[in-house]
């Protein structure tokens, strides 16, 4: 089984209320291989939600205490995303899931390249929480960008 950000097989979980469905994934995995998740909702964030950046740091520094994950009206909602992460893990180590594929630049299901908590579309390198998360587990994690070499 692989985890796979339901955003990107179609479910309108974007903070926005829409999806980043991707015909890629969609078409190269079936449903009884793969587990949906979105880490925001599993968290306990409604849809739609106000946006939210990890603030000058990354996935690695929330989960750490570092720094905190915030909201462009600038509301703490770092506990949120540790607990998305946290239930993803558990959903990942419940039905041994070695494989996740996330979407990228997200603030949770980021790889290798996240904002940077100015809201103005300036990417830094660092991965969201729960992407960081689930490497921290051992999870081989890739984005839909990287799906055509999976
Ligand atoms: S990127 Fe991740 S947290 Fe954001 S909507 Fe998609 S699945 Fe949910």
């Amino acid at each position: 089984m692989i985890i796979v950000s339901a955003c990107l097989y179609g479910v309108n979980c974007r903070y926005d209320g829409k999806s980043s469905e991707n015909a890629k994934i969609i078409n190269a995995f079936k449903e009884d291989q793969i587990i949906l998740v979105c880490p925001e909702e599993l968290g306990g964030l409604k849809t739609p939600r106000t946006p939210c950046e990890i603030y000058k740091g990354t996935g690695k520094e929330v989960l750490n205490g570092l720094c905190k994950v915030k909201s462009s009206k600038g509301e703490d909602f770092t506990s949120y995303f540790i607990k998305g992460a946290e239930e993803t893990l558990k959903i990942a180590k419940t039905f041994d899931v070695k494989k996740a594929i996330l979407k990228s630049k997200s603030p949770s299901c980021g790889l290798n390249t996240i904002y940077n908590g100015d809201f103005d579309k300036t990417l830094v390198k660092g991965n969201g929480v729960t992407a960081q998360l689930l490497i921290n587990n051992g999870i081989d994690v890739i984005t839909e960008n990287e799906i055509d070499e999976y």
